[in-house]
């Protein structure tokens, strides 16, 4: 008899994105000549750059020949594109990551997903609470979680992030965590962290045993020189953490597909005997095992995020979407919200003062605006909601105006 990993049946639905559709359905036929806004997109809205155009045009015209013909390509992608991330990436910061400890991917969803294979069953997981789904989630799935009760799964731990710690989770008082997911600048908080604030997580880390998942998905928007682009600008990370980034927010790749995971050959983990093992052959053995490499078209397009034109063309896309965050943590906040995010990241958190579907749904109906509901996000986002600087400029003015009106009354 062929049996189902029951693991799955513990998922809780997310309701969230079905539900904002079944609102902005119903909104839509009692209104069929409003035009709704959408300022809940957690994707990219402008084209790509055209330096990664150009480089991806080529390198297709040399598959199209024999002589410059490529097949397979290493699993952790080519050297060239390894050479300037850890370049540009990270030696220009002070880190000392070398290209062997990067591992080329097809996207930070995936490799935040498929990075706890390598540890034991029995680890104690630490997640915040507002979350980006997918570190729960594949938790749940490999079993290491119990049942969902009222909006927590059991035997997971909940890093609150909320107005009075500044939305950055403090240092639990438990000594029992093995990995902790943090991510900064954050999804959906837009917060991030300074050098002190993740220095203590790093020495949490080390004095317990325990390794740092961190998701550095929109570093760049980073624009605070002082805040730390990378965990390994905390000296010691290199033992005690794994690094997440992607082309996906930095270059518009969500639909081209490109990321890379950071395992240095220091980190490390343990045997259930104690003794330390390093992480860096074991993630090399999954992804090789488990994926066959990102396209040669793709990994051209993302090593011309780094030439002269391509840097320039970035920060041009990323200024762009800034502008955007501005306009809206400025509206806000002049209507008297409290805001976080929205100057070194794409979201903007806003303290709705009430319950985070009443404010949504007061946003739909009295302005035709759809944000996304904090407590999608977890407990903790209850009287939020996410607005998102992905958006056309047009459509991040007009959107302003029309709130302000609907809650200016
Ligand atoms: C968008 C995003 C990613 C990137 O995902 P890709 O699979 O690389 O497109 C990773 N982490 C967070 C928190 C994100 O919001």
């Amino acid at each position: 008899m062929i049996r189902i990993n029951e693991n799955f049946n513990k998922l809780k639905a997310s309701y969230l994105f079905v539900d904002i559709a079944r609102r902005v359905e119903k909104f839509k036929e009692e209104n069929p000549s409003a035009k709704i806004i959408k300022m809940g997109i957690g994707d990219v809205t402008r084209a790509l750059p055209e330096a990664c155009i150009k480089a991806m045009h080529a390198a297709v015209d040399e598959l199209a020949s024999e002589e410059s013909f490529k097949g397979y390509g290493p699993e952790q992608g080519y050297a060239f594109l390894r050479e300037a991330i850890a370049t540009n990436d990270f030696k220009s910061r002070g880190c000392n990551i070398s290209a062997d400890e990067i591992f080329v991917s097809d996207g930070a969803k995936c490799d935040t997903g498929n990075i706890q294979e390598i540890f034991a069953q029995d680890i104690t997981v630490a997640v915040p609470d507002p979350v980006y789904p997918v570190y729960v989630d594949t938790n749940v799935m490999a079993g290491r979680t119990g049942l969902n009760v009222d909006g927590r799964y059991e035997n997971l731990v909940y890093l609150e992030a909320n107005e009075a710690n500044g939305f950055i989770p403090e240092i639990p008082a438990t000594t029992n965590i093995d990995l902790i997911y943090l991510c900064f600048p954050n999804n959906p908080t837009g917060a991030t962290a300074t050098k002190e604030q993740l220095t203590k997580w790093v020495e949490f880390a080390k004095a317990n045993k325990a390794l740092i998942l961190f998701d550095a998905a929109y570093v760049a928007f980073i624009r605070d020189n002082e805040i730390p682009h990378s965990i390994y600008e905390i000296e010691g990370a290199d033992e005690v953490a794994i690094e997440f980034r992607s082309f996906s927010k930095t270059a518009g790749f969500t639909g081209t597909r490109c990321a890379y995971t950071v395992v240095p050959k220091k980190c490390i983990a343990y045997t259930k005997s104690g003794e330390a093992q390093s992480v860096h052959p074991l993630w090399n053995r999954r992804h090789s095992t488990k994926f066959n490499g990102v396209s040669y078209p793709i990994q051209k397009a993302a090593e011309a995020v780094y030439s002269p034109e391509g840097k320039a063309q970035v920060k041009e896309l990323i200024d762009f979407y800034l502008e955007n965050a501005k306009i809206i943590r400025e509206s806000m906040s002049s209507l008297g919200y409290k805001c976080t995010g929205g100057d070194n990241s794409p979201y903007i958190w806003v303290q709705t003062n009430s319950d985070s579907w009443e404010f949504f749904d007061t946003l739909l109906n009295k302005a035709a605006v759809v944000t996304t509901p904090g407590a999608g996000f977890g407990n903790c986002g209850q009287g939020y909601i996410r607005i998102s600087a992905f958006n056309s400029r047009e459509n991040v003015i007009e959107a302003m105006e029309r709130i302000k009106k609907a809650l200016n009354k």
